[in-house]
């Protein structure tokens, strides 16, 4: 970080992505200032040399020019947080590790690079960790140096750019592009929005606007949007309006886009690349097993698009579709036995991705609940035809079944015992899903846990 020498800026938030900001503040020349609620992460930081000092005290952030906070850090709800409002009254900016990071970048000089590095964000609501994951795959499979970091992996200012033609792919969530005080990706993803954490947005406009800031600024040089939602194709029509015809490259799953200048589309398995009412590129995504389902085919739409605007090739491309293992939670397959699949996807933590995950699948036995979210599971209603009998886990179970009309069900409580049930009951050529359409954390710590716990399961019944 080179863009505070000689200034104090104090760090809220003392996690890896807090430690991170505070190291390379530090061997910037800044002079980082650190606080955290908690004595223990204060004595890591103090060990590393750092100094800790309460900054909602009075007079604490005198001569502060920055305030970064941390992701994990809720502002404002569910009560505001009294450092970052101090520094709000006093009129100091609040930024984070991404607005730090993209300030770097702009300041670096790339001048003696025959091709300077360049940096892909991803956002949305669902798909961004796989989208991620594929691009930087696609990207090593074509091989172009790579880094990933954001959301996923290493935070942004754990890696250090600087190696010609490297591309860094960034995943971001709404709350750190929501804070982020610049936000300059040469090429910015948009894979869709859903209802997901409203109460942390203000409903739905402020979530919006959140994922929108990316495009704001002027904006990057190619954006790449998903069109399923209005929202979306709002976002592109605004900046593809005067901008040359390639800027914007719409992709979407299920819809025909052939009339713009630039989309990528999958209609029925199969991926197409329009330009300017001509088809150069259809690829056939029914066999690729890392990403099976419509949702799936929206990420890679996402991926394609993000790195055929880097000059990469469809054939690699679709060499590396087939390569990808997919990631861990999400539609993973675990195991199989006559003909029955297992498949994780214990990321399915809402509506939306669970809806996705079971129309993936043709025949399912569904292990779903958990922790439930603000409306339950009623907008799964619709996407039941494929299940032939849900195993009810977690805390939902009772509020779950409720809803699922005539969808036969059985109340399991644990994952050992839905699994086994689920396992013992399939037949050949159906699915055992995890896809909770709930939050973990009334079993576990996290969604991986879960998921982790559904693989032990699942490897005990094929042990057994
Ligand atoms: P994110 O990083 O945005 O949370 P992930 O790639 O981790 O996205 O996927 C999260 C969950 O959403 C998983 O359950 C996955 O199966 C599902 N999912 C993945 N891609 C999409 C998509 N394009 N639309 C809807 N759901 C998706």
């Amino acid at each position: 970080v080179t863009c505070f020498p000689g200034q104090k800026i104090a760090v809220l938030g003392l996690g890896r992505s807090g430690l991170a900001t505070a190291r390379a503040l530090k061997a910037g020349g800044a002079e980082p200032i650190l606080w955290d609620d908690s004595a223990e992460a204060r004595e890591k930081a103090q060990t590393e040399g750092f100094i800790c000092q309460d900054l909602s005290r009075n007079g604490a952030m005198d001569g502060i020019t920055a305030l970064i906070t941390s992701p994990g850090i809720p502002h404002l709800y569910p009560e505001p947080n009294r450092v970052i409002a101090a520094a709000l009254a006093l009129g100091i900016p609040v930024d984070n590790d991404i607005g730090l990071f993209f300030r770097s970048f702009a300041t670096q000089d790339w001048e003696a690079y025959d091709t300077p590095p360049r940096v892909i964000a991803v956002t949305g609501s669902n798909g961004k960790s796989t989208t991620t994951a594929l691009i930087h795959h696609i990207l090593e499979a074509a091989g172009r140096p790579t880094q990933v970091a954001g959301n996923i992996g290493r935070g942004a200012l754990d890696i250090d750019p600087g190696i010609d033609g490297e591309v860094i792919v960034l995943e971001l969530s709404s709350y750190q592009t929501e804070l982020a005080r610049a936000l300059t990706p040469d090429i910015a993803v948009f894979t869709n929005l859903s209802p997901d954490h409203l109460d942390r947005h203000h409903g739905m406009g402020g979530y919006f606007a959140a994922k929108r800031r990316l495009f704001a600024e002027g904006g990057p040089d190619r954006a790449v949007i998903g069109v399923d939602e209005v929202e979306g194709q709002f976002m592109a029509n605004q900046l593809a309006e005067g901008a040359e015809d390639d800027r914007v490259i719409r992709i979407s799953s299920g819809q025909k886009l052939e009339g713009f200048g630039w989309s990528v589309f999958a209609r029925k398995g199969f991926l197409s690349e329009w330009r300017k009412g001509r088809q150069m590129a259809s690829i056939d995504l029914r066999s690729v097993p890392g990403l099976p389902g419509a949702h799936n085919h929206q990420n890679a739409c996402a991926a394609y698009a993000a790195v055929r605007s880097l000059g990469i090739g469809p054939k690699v491309i679709e060499a590396a579709f087939h390569s990808f293992a997919g990631l861990p939670h999400r539609s993973q397959l675990v195991g199989e036995r006559g003909g029955v699949r297992f498949i994780n996807d214990s990321k399915a933590t809402n509506v939306d991705s669970a809806a996705k995950a079971l129309q993936a699948f043709p025949r399912i036995r569904w292990i779903a609940g958990g922790l439930g979210k603000d409306g339950g599971i009623k907008g799964l209603v619709p996407h039941l035809g494929a299940v032939s009998k849900a195993y009810l886990i977690g805390h939902s179970a009772r509020d779950f079944a409720l809803e699922l009309g005539s969808t036969p069900y059985e109340i399991c409580n644990t994952m050992a015992r839905a699994v086994a049930m689920a396992a013992a009951e399939a037949e050949s050529g159906e699915v055992v899903l995890l896809a909770p359409a709930a939050a973990s954390f009334d079993q576990y710590p996290n969604f991986e846990r879960r998921g982790d716990d559904f693989c032990a399961q699942v490897q005990a019944v094929l042990a057994g």
